[in-house]
C-alpha cells in the first residue's frame, strides 16, 4: 500500500467521525498515532489534504488527548512544508519573508537569500497596489480570528500568495487584480471555512492557491449540496415501489424473478452516466448499475 493509499484510508475512517454526530471517536487517537509514524511528503501532504482533516478532528472533539495529538501533526507538517528547500515557492518566500521582519539580522538574511535565489525574492516591494492586495488578503485570512498554533501568520501567508499571484503575471493589471478578488472572496467567505483552514495549516499552498479555479475554491455548502443531492436521489431510488418504473426486463439476482421497478438517478455531475436503482418487488432485494 502506498503511502498515500495509507494516508487516505485513515483520513476516510477521521472524516467519518468528524463529519457524524461526533460518536465514534474512541479509535480517533489511535488513528492519529498511525499518522504519525507514517513518512508523509509534500505530495502527499497537498494532495490528501489531512491536514485539514486532522485540525476539523481537532475541533470536534473533546478529548484532550486526541486535541494535543492533532495540534502536534499540524504542527510538524508545516514546519515539514516550511523546511522543504526547492520543492515549491512558497517554502522559499516564507523564508524570504521572515528575513524582513528581522530588519536587524541583515547577514543572516544575506546567507538564506542566497538558499533560496528561486524564484526571485520580490517580498520587500513598496508597489502600494501590491502591499494593499496584500493586506486585504492578509484580513481575509483572519476573518474569523482563529489562532492556529505553529503555522505562518495571516501576514506572511497573505505575503506569500500575493508574491505567487505577482510573480504568474509580473504586473499589477486587471488580471492580476482579478485574481487576488476571487482569492480574497473565497477565503473570507463564512461558509468556506475549508479552503481557509487549508491554507492556514499549510494543506494548500501559496503557490497552489495562486492557480486555484473557482469551482476548486468552492464553499463547502456548495459541496454539502451536492452530497446532499445525491444521496436524496438514493433515498428516493428506495422508494421506487412508488416513483419508479416496472419491468419484466429485469432479473433478481436473489429470487430471480423478473418483477422489478427501476430508477434512473443522475446522482453526481450531469456529465457522468446515469444511475439506475432497481428494487425487486417479490423479494425486496434492491441493487444499482451505472
Ligand atoms: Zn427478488
Amino acid at each position: 500500500m502506498s503511502v498515500e493509499d495509507s494516508v487516505m484510508r485513515i483520513q476516510k475512517k477521521l472524516t467519518k467521525m468528524t463529519s457524524d454526530d461526533g460518536s465514534g471517536q474512541e479509535q480517533a487517537l489511535d488513528l492519529l498515532k498511525e499518522l504519525q509514524k507514517i513518512d508523509i511528503n509534500l505530495d502527499v501532504l497537498t494532495k490528501t489534504r489531512i491536514g485539514m482533516t486532522v485540525n476539523a478532528l481537532r475541533k470536534s472533539t473533546k478529548d484532550e488527548e486526541v486535541i494535543s495529538l492533532a495540534k502536534t501533526l499540524i504542527k510538524n507538517w508545516k514546519k515539514f512544508l516550511s523546511n522543504t528547500p526547492g520543492k515549491d515557492s512558497s517554502s522559499s518566500s516564507s523564508k524570504s519573508k521572515k528575513d524582513k521582519d528581522d530588519k536587524g539580522k541583515e547577514d543572516k538574511d544575506k546567507d538564506k537569500k542566497l538558499q533560496n535565489t528561486f524564484p526571485p525574492s520580490s517580498s520587500n516591494t513598496t508597489d502600494s497596489v501590491r502591499l494593499k492586495c496584500r493586506e486585504m488578503l492578509s484580513v481575509a485570512l483572519n476573518v474569523d480570528g482563529e489562532d492556529f498554533e505553529g503555522c505562518a501568520s495571516p501576514e506572511e501567508l497573505a505575503e506569500e500568495l500575493e508574491e505567487a499571484i505577482f510573480h504568474e503575471f509580473k504586473n499589477t493589471d486587471m488580471r492580476y487584480k482579478n485574481r487576488v478578488r476571487s482569492r480574497i472572496a473565497n477565503l473570507k467567505d463564512a461558509k468556506n471555512p475549508t479552503l481557509r483552514t487549508n491554507f492556514r495549516i499549510g494543506a494548500v499552498t501559496a503557490a497552489r492557491l495562486a492557480t486555484m479555479t473557482a469551482e476548486e475554491m468552492a464553499n463547502d455548502e456548495i459541496k454539502k449540496i451536492r452530497e446532499r443531492f445525491m444521496k436524496e436521489a438514493i433515498n428516493d431510488a428506495q422508494l421506487a415501489t412508488v416513483q419508479g418504473t416496472k419491468t419484466e426486463m429485469l432479473k433478481c439476482g436473489k429470487c430471480k424473478k423478473k418483477n422489478c421497478t427501476y430508477n434512473q438517478l443522475q446522482t453526481r455531475s450531469s456529465d457522468e452516466p446515469m444511475t439506475t436503482f432497481v428494487l425487486c418487488n417479490e423479494c425486496g432485494n434492491r441493487w444499482k448499475f451505472c
